[in-house]
Formats: structure tokens, C-alpha cells, sequence
């Protein structure tokens, strides 16, 4: 995900809209398969600097922290930044180099504003640390790992036996 900045540097103040549609997977390294990004980015330049804000929409293939079954993780966030225009081309520089200097030191130089480990960074924070397929997820048995979500098991024991007592004294009761 880049962006072409020279027309957005010769008019200044005026906002450019972009929309990139990913697949997570082919962006970056660390998602997994099947994951989607769906960016809305609007560019415009100051003297100095190059504005950003948007939005994104990601699906990202994840484990629930509960159940350990895989499922698609929904995230969504805005961003806004201002980017530090600098002069020079740093010598041997690469895209993946830019995109890190974008990231981590909020530069940018040259004619490509590149977004990709700035998004990547968005998206990673975005995740919780302890994902859920759903809020009141089961999760899985300590005693036997069978998930919950789907049938009980017999580690219920302890449920079953306070039943029975309760059986008992409604037994004595009757009598
Ligand atoms: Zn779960
Ligand atoms: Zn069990």
C-alpha cells in the first residue's frame, strides 16, 4: 500500500482519497491466511508535512483465547498522522525500509508514502490480547478438553453431585 505524493505536494491543503482492498496474508508476514483489510485513507500536504486520516476494517483469522478454535477476528480503527517530510533519500533505501522510517519515526521521503508496517502496527494494536469467538464463549474443559461450545462432558461431575444431595434432602423433607 503506497501513495503517489507529488500531485498531492503541489496542491496543498486539498484532500486525497484512497481505498486499498488487501488480502492480510499477501500485505504481511504474520496473519494467516483468509484474513481481508480494507483501508480509506485521505492524503492531503503542509509546508512540512504529509496528513493522513482513515479508517480501517480488517478480518483477521485469529485462535479465541477460550475455545482455541480459529475464527475470524473482526477489527476496526481511525488513524490520523501528521508524516515529517525530509529532503533526502537516505542512500540504500528500499520501500520496506521507508515503510519502517513511516512507521516508527513518522518520516517520509521521496515520491512514495509507504503505508504498509504503519497499518500493520494499527491492525496489531487493534487486537486484544485475549480474543474471544464470542463473548460468552465456554472455552474447553480443564479436566478433559472437550469444548464446551459444543457438548458437556462427565468432569460435571460436581454439579451432578450437589443434584443428587439436594435429591436426597427434599427425600427427608417428604418424610
Ligand atoms: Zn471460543
Ligand atoms: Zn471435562
Amino acid at each position: 500500500m503506497y501513495i503517489y505524493l507529488p500531485e498531492v505536494k503541489q496542491k496543498k491543503g486539498e484532500a486525497f482519497d484512497y481505498l486499498f482492498e488487501e488480502k492480510l496474508a499477501e500485505s504481511f508476514d504474520d496473519f494467516s491466511e483468509g484474513g481481508t483489510l480494507t483501508l480509506q485513507v485521505s492524503v492531503s500536504s503542509s509546508a512540512d508535512k504529509v496528513l493522513i486520516n482513515g479508517s480501517f476494517n480488517a478480518a483477521v483469522q485469529t485462535v479465541c483465547s477460550r475455545c482455541l478454535e480459529n475464527f475470524d477476528y473482526h477489527l476496526k480503527a481511525d488513524f490520523t498522522e501528521a508524516f515529517n517530510v525530509l529532503k533526502e533519500v537516505p542512500a540504500g533505501s528500499t520501500p520496506d525500509s521507508l515503510a519502517a522510517e513511516t512507521a516508527n519515526m513518522h518520516t517520509v521521503v521521496g515520491d512514495y508514502l509507504y503505508l504498509d508496517e504503519y497499518i500493520r502496527q494499527l491492525i496489531i494494536l487493534a487486537q486484544e490480547y485475549s480474543p474471544l469467538c464470542k463473548p460468552d464463549c465456554k472455552g474447553i474443559c480443564a479436566g478433559c478438553g472437550t469444548d464446551l461450545n459444543n457438548s458437556s462432558c462427565s468432569c460435571n461431575m460436581d454439579d451432578e453431585a450437589i443434584d443428587i444431595r439436594l435429591l436426597k434432602l427434599k427425600e427427608l423433607k417428604q418424610r
